[in-house]
């Protein structure tokens, strides 16, 4: 099975400051990868390298067998950062048939998408009005709609209903189920669980990468929150 991002030794300097350290991490096809850390540890630096728009130091990021930021990934890759990136003057059904037609897709996957998300009775709306959580989701749809090989998400689930958070990851895994790679980023440890491999990142390191399953086997732990902390822990016990 070859991966679908393979990232080598990455550094990343922003500012004057190191922020990843010689990460090295694979996100297998076809599968939810959630990559899961602390505010400011270093998840949407990756996820910007990943999608090819973080200056790198060293190091090498593969994507779809491309390095990452190439010109023909771009129909490809779907990114969604973590500040919406949608136009508040526009309803959220213009918006989302605005980036349907920049992919070459019609009004109806448009639609599609919205209802994917939940948005489907909001969509006559201006994307100003809507809450924080809504704006969010109008985002992912606009991103949906292109039908990307591999779906980057930068902490897609922030601030949203737990009903509504459920149904998205089930919504994910829809997709993974349907071929598409996704990489969804979370600084809530109970996330974890929902996700098929798992990346733990903390101060720019890459702590554990390994599914939910073997990150428990290796920490004697079932609470995932417990098993990063004992990752923690056993890195900061002096060699
Ligand atoms: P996370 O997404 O996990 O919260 P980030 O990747 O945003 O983490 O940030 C990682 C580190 O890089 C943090 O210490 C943050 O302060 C720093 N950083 C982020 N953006 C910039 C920037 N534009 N200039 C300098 N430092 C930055
Ligand atoms: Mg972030």
């Amino acid at each position: 099975m070859t991966a679908a991002v393979t990232v080598s030794d990455l550094v990343v300097h922003r500012g004057a400051r190191r922020v990843l350290h010689e990460v090295s991490c694979s996100v297998p096809p076809g599968r939810v990868t959630g990559l899961l850390g602390p505010s400011g540890s270093g998840k949407s630096t990756l996820l910007r390298a990943v999608v090819g728009v973080q200056r790198v130091h060293s190091g090498t990021v593969t994507v779809l067998g491309r390095p990452a930021g190439a010109a023909e990934l771009r129909a490809r890759v779907g990114y969604v950062t973590q500040s919406p990136s949608v136009y508040p003057d526009l309803t959220v059904r213009e918006n989302a048939r605005y980036f349907a037609a920049l992919a070459g897709r019609d009004a109806a996957a448009a639609d599609a998408a919205l209802a994917d998300v939940g948005l489907g009775a909001a969509a006559g709306q201006l994307v100003g009005a809507l809450s924080g959580g809504q704006r969010g989701r109008a985002s992912l749809a606009c991103a949906l709609v292109a039908r990307p090989e591999l779906l980057v998400l930068d902490e897609p689930t922030v601030g949203l209903d737990p009903l509504l958070r459920v149904e998205l990851w089930a919504h994910f895994h829809a997709l993974a189920a349907a071929g598409t790679t996704l990489v969804v980023s979370s600084h809530v440890m109970d996330e974890a669980g929902r996700c098929d491999q798992l990346l733990l990142l903390r101060d720019g390191r890459l702590l554990s990468d390994s599914t939910p399953a073997q990150l428990r086997a290796r920490t004697g732990t079932d609470d995932l929150e417990e098993a990063f902390l004992s990752l923690v822990r056993a890195e900061q016990v002096p060699a």
